[in-house]
């Protein structure tokens, strides 16, 4: 077909034909622009040829499913979405080739898909080679002056001026939106190789803002935010003798977080394995349950820049079924739907799978990533790891992935809606007590142990020392009591304010309202501070998060609190309801990681037991029961127990030898080894 390479020249070809040659000849052959006919009949006029190239690796696929056409919609360009061919542009394409082989050859088995999924594996590998061999003649160098030629565009040097003026959290926010859209949308530089390099997704977005606009607020080692931002950049250079220590302190928290964080965060890895390894696999079948649990979607949260702070819910519900109330059908969250949000719907849930062999999750219940999950796979590992694998990258790689220092927002929990609403201000740092409480008498009980500046705040006698109390030093708050009175019933409801990790702190007003009104506050029967809220003003806080930011050990070491640890009964508090600790984890984790909720149910499913004091899996409890799983992985199963610690205390404990309520697992194999195989379980 080619003799040699015709430039400057449109010639047309069928994409059957060029599936003649692989994609270094095409690359070799094809003119710099081609006509395409692809098999539905539509042509695709000056298709430039690099696309084409790439474009070839991806249809091995049609080659290995002949009956499956080559489209408009399988071409490069479908998967760039019209901008730049960039890491997410891979899984991309391959995710649309491979839905449609699904769908075209009615696959349903995760046997028949680990050809599709070796032949993306060879796709990925075929690329690299393409790459390597091709686009040598693309390969572009950078210097200062590509880096100096936008930070002296008078647009950037507007928005650093701006923010110069009054460098709050939220204008910083706006300097980095502006910079970053400038970046990613200007025309005057659409050539400069910083520019290409982000927009490519070659380099972190984030660290280029380090460099281009202004460095804000850095943290202490112990994420405690500096007061004083830094209004310079690394391209600028820094300039002030305090801002190289603040930024010393900076490198000292990565060298940091490379140590006993990230031991911290793969021990929990391995407490994970432990005790999900409990749930093996997929049974590719739909179980019937009509035990569903209910979820209230929430969409997309923006703070006061513009910026979205949470994608929402259904990014990371995907795959999952849920009921059509009206027709009974089970319908598949397939896209972030719009018109799915805030509304409550009714879900299929692993934890909630009717399946008779408790070790085994039925598909249905599981969702649609079922195919996903390879036959040889231990199911419970590979949802564990799919989350802890993510903790353990960022804590090493621990960048400043939000450039400038942000204090946490404080996440009103639905149950906690009717009484707690954010305080503006500080973007829900803090938050305000509902005013249509005001009728019901509102109390609000502090726990005495937690609220340990009480007494300086009461032996201060003018309003010019009390500001010269520090607010962060006077109450460390994990929990408050919110009592109110209707209809001469009392009620007292327990707000949990620990959150990321750590306690909460009493706002500045709330203390001056306890220091100024000495006359509404008591000390109730559980020996906590009762404060009478009749004279407090509705629209100021009571309390919020430190100012620090939350590192993602941090947010490690608070998804392993929620799923190890049950919550407490005492103070009269109940447990808490299995779908609410899994909603609350979700919240929680996917504000900074990706991690499907159907890997959670089997987490938490793993972490169920049917009633109190047993160990035995929760399949067809009426009502499963979080058990803290430092029990389950010492008792549950010998095998996992071994794995585990406490070796002596477990093997000389007699009841580690009794077999009623003991749980199978891989592990026992190293302990039972016969027995094990002769289960034929494993
Ligand atoms: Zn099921």
């Amino acid at each position: 077909m080619f003799s040699e390479r015709i430039e400057n020249q449109n010639t047309f070809f069928n994409v059957r034909d060029l599936m003649l040659y692989d994609a270094i000849e095409l690359n070799s052959y094809l003119p710099e622009y081609s006509d395409l006919e692809f098999e539905d009949g539509t042509i695709m006029n000056g298709v430039i040829r690099s696309m084409i190239v790439v474009s070839r690796c991806y249809w091995s696929y049609h080659e290995l499913y002949q009956h499956l056409k080559i489209l408009p919609k399988h071409f490069i360009s479908n998967a760039m979405g019209g901008e730049r061919y960039k890491r997410s542009t891979h899984p991309k394409m391959v995710e649309i080739i491979i839905k449609d082989i699904v769908a075209q050859y009615s696959i349903t088995n995760p046997v028949e898909m680990e050809s599709i999924n070796k032949q993306a594996f060879l796709i990925t590998a075929e690329l690299l080679k393409v790459n390597c061999l091709c686009a040598g003649e693309y390969v572009q160098s950078m210097d200062i002056i590509d880096v100096l030629q936008i930070q002296q565009h008078p647009i950037v040097v507007e928005a650093i001026r701006i923010v110069s003026l009054d460098p709050t959290p939220t204008n910083i926010q706006i300097c980095y939106n502006t910079i970053e859209k400038f970046i990613k949308e200007t025309e005057d530089l659409h050539a400069n190789p910083v520019i290409v390099a982000v927009r490519s997704g070659m380099v972190n977005t984030n660290q280029v803002l380090q460099c281009l606009a202004i460095r804000g607020y850095l943290k202490e080692v112990n994420n405690q935010i500096f007061k004083t931002p830094v209004l310079s950049n690394f391209t600028m250079g820094l300039f002030e003798t305090y801002e190289w220590f603040m930024e010393a302190r900076s490198a000292s928290q990565s060298l940091y977080m490379a140590e006993a964080p990230l031991e911290d965060s793969e021990y929990f890895a391995r407490r994970m394995r432990l005790f999900t390894g409990v749930v093996q696999n997929i049974w590719h079948g739909n179980c019937g349950s009509t035990n569903y649990s209910t979820w209230t979607v929430s969409g997309p949260t923006f703070d006061d820049s513009g910026k979205r702070i949470y994608q929402g819910d259904l990014p990371n519900m995907l795959g999952k079924h849920y009921l059509n109330e009206e027709t009974g059908e089970l319908l598949t969250i397939t896209h972030d739907d719009p018109a799915l949000w805030n509304k409550t719907i009714k879900l299929r849930s692993a934890h909630r799978c009717a399946f008779p062999d408790p070790h085994y999750v039925c598909a249905t219940c599981f969702g649609g990533l079922s195919l996903n999950v390879s036959r040889f796979a231990n199911l419970g590992n590979l949802c564990s790891a799919t989350g802890t694998k993510q903790v353990t990258q960022l804590t090493l790689s621990n960048k400043h992935y939000q450039a400038s220092a942000i204090s946490s927002s404080f996440i009103i929990f639905d149950y906690l809606r009717s009484y707690l609403i954010p305080y503006l201000p500080t973007n829900g740092q803090h938050v305000c007590l509902a005013r249509h409480l005001v009728p019901q008498f509102p109390h609000i009980a502090v726990p005495r142990d937690e609220f340990t500046g009480y007494l300086d705040i009461k032996n201060t006698k003018s309003e010019e020392d009390f500001d010269k109390l520090n607010p962060s030093r006077m109450s460390s708050i994990s929990s408050l009591g919110l009592t109110l009175t209707k209809d001469n019933v009392t009620e007292t409801i327990p707000l949990e304010t620990r959150q990321k990790a750590r306690n909460t702190e009493l706002s500045y007003d709330f203390l001056y309202y306890v220091w100024s009104h000495p006359q509404h506050v008591s000390v109730d029967a559980m020996n906590n501070y009762l404060v009478n809220m009749i004279e407090w003003d509705f629209s100021k806080p009571i309390f919020g998060m430190p100012d620090m930011e939350q590192s993602y050990a941090d947010l490690a070491a608070e998804i392993a609190n929620l799923i190890e640890r049950p919550a407490s009964e005492k103070n009269g508090r109940t447990r808490e309801l299995i779908d609410h600790r899994i909603q609350r984890i979700f919240r929680i984790a996917t504000q900074k990681l990706t991690l499907n909720l159907a890997c959670l149910e089997v987490i938490m499913y793993a972490a169920s037991v049917p009633e109190l004091g047993s160990y035995e899996m929760s399949r067809g409890a009426a009502e499963p029961i979080h058990c803290s799983t430092d029990l389950l992985t010492k008792h549950r199963s010998l095998g996992v127990a071994c794995a585990y610690q406490d070796h002596q205390k477990v093997l000389t404990s007699p009841s580690s030898y009794l077999p009623h309520d003991k749980v199978g697992s891989y592990m026992d194999v190293f302990l039972t080894p016969a027995e094990v195989v002769a289960s034929g379980q494993f």
